[in-house]
């Protein structure tokens, strides 16, 4: 840890190794359980976080409650200006900030970097939202009427996160639902909550420099269970949920039950479809970072490869001597390409996940493996896979958050690759490499791809902030981030003002008294 300089990272972001972070960010409200954060990069103890207990949680939601009284009432330009400030803080502690990203998790430090860029960027572009959150203004049928659309602030925002982002997708929502007027309460996942307090402290301190209330940004820190005080708390109107299928499946309900918003943003099983026109090199380089970038840890992996049946050896060829080429090891040392899984149990997954493809008729072509010896001392270093396989293999039809991907040929016309890339309970993102028009105009047109995301000549990781994020199907139908992502973040209210002495009535409808 040393070595890279994680000891520094930790100190310049408010923490100190092996500390017992305050898990709420506000001193003293944490008295759960003790979580113990060890980095898969070299299986050391990074720190403690106490989780929060039921009844520090009923103060983080006081606390919350009063802000939002306060927060809801500054114009939005100005809640854009503490944004911007909160922006700026990220940009100076950008590289601590990657660092503790990268030994927490186990990504690369570049993909660390590019994590709190993304962070920075999202703050940019709600710093500009701030003075564009207009409803629509439309003519009254009625003489003499005014109607307008107005969104107001919703109230407390729960954001439950997921390891393999732990700071982006927080600020995706945080940094949006602030200048909607909103508060946030954050639980970030139970495998990186170092992340969440090092932003916490961030946040923190903007929020107390510009003197405002400290509920504006909450922590609260542990397993499902402190998930669900918020899942089923009628005081959070929106609950915005990143994780597995599986996990939205139970938030879901629990929010309906109570007629809540939830926002989704749950697992993919995305494809790249591979054409007779594709561009090999461009489909080589691309397939390859969408399958091993982040250990196969992103919800846009590259986990099916559906390759045309005339160029596929020649695709397949291509695959196995680039991966030849990976240097798997420590994600801090940049000449390495593939760092990590999360934990030990990731590996149990994905060696499953490496025996079911064959035992149901798969053949693996780059056998995969455990790493063991100097420097794999964690126990979480895979070597990536590749498998042939059917689409309607078990396995295939599941997401596994490993470096697995799976070859399937097609023959025939692009509509029976669209067919296969949609044959999947997730929808997420989708991407076709090809130079023929006809092909990518019907991969993206309303025959095409069922995905969130559908990209052409690219790869399908790798968003900007800028569009609208999320999946179709099972991957929960939420949308995050850029264009008008923004509204599930506040209510819409329809006015209309009448300035006569007349009350006549909406459809003509007469009515004297
Ligand atoms: P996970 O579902 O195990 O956990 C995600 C979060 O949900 C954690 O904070 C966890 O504590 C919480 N949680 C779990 N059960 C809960 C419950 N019943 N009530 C309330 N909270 C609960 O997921 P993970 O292993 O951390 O992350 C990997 C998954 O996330 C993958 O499926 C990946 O595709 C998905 N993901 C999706 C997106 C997206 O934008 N679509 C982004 C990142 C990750």
């Amino acid at each position: 840890a040393k070595e890279f300089g994680i000891v520094d990272a930790l100190s310049a972001l408010g923490l100190k190794e092996n500390n017992n972070g305050s898990s709420t960010g506000i001193e003293n409200f944490a008295t759960g359980n003790t979580i113990e954060s060890y980095s898969p990069v070299d299986g050391s103890l990074i720190g403690k976080v106490k989780s929060t207990s039921r009844e520090d949680y009923e103060k983080v939601m006081e606390k919350a409650t009063n802000a939002f009284k306060i927060w809801r009432k500054m114009p939005a330009p100005q809640r854009g200006e503490i944004v911007r400030q909160f922006g700026n803080k990220l940009r100076e502690l950008k590289e601590p900030l990657g660092k503790l990203v990268s030994f927490e998790m186990g990504k690369s430090y570049q993909e660390g970097l590019g994590e709190v860029q993304e962070m920075i960027d999202i703050c940019d572009f709600a710093v500009g939202l701030s003075r564009q959150l207009h409803g629509l203004t439309m003519h009254s049928e009625r003489p003499g009427h005014r109607m307008y659309e107005q969104y107001h602030s919703l109230g407390v925002v729960g954001i439950i996160s997921a390891f393999n982002f732990p700071v982006a997708v927080w600020a995706w929502n945080t940094a949006l639902a602030w200048v909607c007027g909103d508060v946030c309460i954050w639980k970030p996942s139970e495998k990186t909550p170092l992340c969440g307090i090092a932003c916490q402290n961030i946040a923190a301190a903007v929020f107390k420099e510009n003197n405002l209330p400290e509920g504006i940004s909450c922590l609260i820190n542990g397993d499902y269970q402190v998930g669900e005080f918020m899942t089923q708390d009628k005081r959070v109107p929106l609950v915005s949920a990143t994780g597995s299928i599986r996990m939205g499946k139970i938030v879901a309900q629990a929010v309906a039950a109570r007629l809540g918003k939830s926002l989704l943003e749950l697992g993919g099983n995305n494809a790249i479809i591979v054409t007779p026109d594709a561009d090999i090199k461009m489909t080589v380089i691309g397939a390859v970072f969408g399958a091993v970038g982040t250990a196969g840890q992103r919800c846009t992996s590259t986990r099916r490869l559906i390759i045309h049946e005339s160029i596929y050896d020649t695709v397949k060829d291509a695959l196995v001597s680039a991966y030849q080429q990976l240097r798997i090891g420590n994600p801090l040392d940049q000449n390495n390409h593939v760092g990590p899984l999360i934990d030990t149990h990731a590996v149990t997954l994905y060696k499953k996940a490496l025996q079911r493809v064959v035992e149901e008729g798969g053949n693996l072509i780059v056998e995969g493996g455990v790493l063991e010896g100097k420097g794999y001392e964690s126990g979480c270093y895979v070597k990536p896979a590749i498998a042939e396989a059917n689409n309607d293999y078990e396995i295939v039809q599941h997401e596994t958050f490993a470096p697995v991907l799976y070859l399937l040929k097609y023959s025939g016309d692009v509509e029976n690759a669209i067919e296969m890339q949609n044959g999947v309970v997730q929808g997420l993102s989708s991407a076709i490499m090809t130079n023929n028009l006809r092909e990518a105009e019907k991969f993206l047109s309303v025959a095409g791809s069922d995905c969130g995301i559908a990209n052409v000549n690219i790869g399908t990781s790798g968003a900007e902030i800028g569009g609208a994020f999320g999946g179709e199907k099972e991957t929960g139908g939420g949308r995050e981030s850029g264009s008008d992502a923004w509204k599930i973040y506040m209510r819409r209210q329809t006015n209309t003002i009448n300035y006569t002495t007349e009350l006549p009535l909406a459809q003509g409808i007469k009515f004297d008294l």
